[in-house]
């Protein structure tokens, strides 16, 4: 299958962990016992990369570094078939949990790692959970600092923002270090609702069709689609967790679903990593689009 030309390009990512690694099932006892788990994210993810590769479409895979070390080939396959590597941090810990020491030695050991797999820069970074908020707004300075150039990380934040609205979910914002992309996940506003329309929990929840609309309806509008999704949740097979019953719901709801609805969602828009919105000089696929779409804002 090919891509159809003259579709506008969004964008499409995916955070590569382990799915006894969710935060939302986080507790120091499993953290102590990952090394101890059934590992299902290689499999996972090359069944990913098949899917992508079926639909000619390239992707950013936010890789945790605790994975890359575990699994260095997976990283190689994922730059050597042309998708962005950039970084989920290496311990997959809340940024509101950590001091701002402990989240430096965080993105810039992950940063190393994959920088040292792959050979080239490494742009990106998504908070597990996407959890930089207003509270912990320190951290876009550091990420500066450690030579990163854009973050995926405030979705809630940006539910409730007129001027990531205004933008596609896509501004420039200024820190002591020098400015930063945010490249927040996509929201569409229904009745004065921000809806979550990403991926995600909320891919899995509402039917194909209803995200299909909520997606085609912010694409007339102009903006920059921003997805994303997790290995593990194309793999209903996964051990299942003992953990708070919402939790669990979020969790396992329809992953027999995701890779049919994902590839209904590459078949019916068009996809590209993040970095080509925001590093034209780095672009590699189908930029100049891309470089269009920045220079208006
Ligand atoms: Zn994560």
């Amino acid at each position: 299958m090919s891509i159809a030309s003259g579709k506008p390009m969004h964008c499409l990512s995916f955070d590569v962990e382990e799915h006894f690694q969710v935060s939302a099932f986080w507790s120091e006892a499993r953290r102590q016992q990952w090394d101890k788990c059934e590992s299902r994210v290689e499999n996972n993810t090359r069944k990913l990369v098949e899917l992508l590769a079926q639909h000619d479409t390239k992707a950013t895979f936010f890789v945790l570094g605790w994975v890359a070390e575990r699994y260095p080939g997976l990283v190689k396959l994922l730059a050597g078939q042309g998708h962005e590597i950039a970084s989920h941090g290496y311990g997959h810990e809340l940024v509101s949990t950590q001091s701002p020491e402990q989240f430096r030695h965080d993105v810039g050991k992950a940063k190393c790692i994959l920088e040292d797999l792959t050979g080239s820069p490494v742009l990106g970074y998504r908070a597990p959970s996407f959890s930089i908020t207003d509270e912990s707004q320190w951290a876009l300075a550091i990420l500066v600092e450690e030579g990163y150039r854009y973050d995926s990380s405030m979705y809630d934040r940006f539910h409730r923002s007129e001027n990531a609205r205004g933008s596609g979910g896509i501004v420039q914002i200024d820190t002591a270090a020098g400015g930063i992309w945010e490249i927040s996940p996509s929201t569409l506003n229904v009745w004065g609702f921000q809806v979550p329309v990403a991926g995600g929990g909320y891919f899995r929840l509402f039917p194909y069709a209803t995200s299909k609309t909520f997606l085609q309806r912010l694409e007339r509008q102009g903006a920059k689609l921003v997805m994303y999704l997790h290995p593990w949740e194309i793999d209903p097979e996964q051990p299942r967790m003992d953990g708070p019953w919402l939790s669990q719901f979020r969790h396992y709801l329809n992953l027999q679903k995701t890779q049919e609805r994902l590839s209904r969602l590459l078949t019916d828009f068009r996809f590209g990593p993040m970095r080509d919105i925001v590093c034209p000089v780095s672009v590699m696929y189908q930029g100049k689009d891309l470089l269009v779409a920045v220079t208006e804002k």
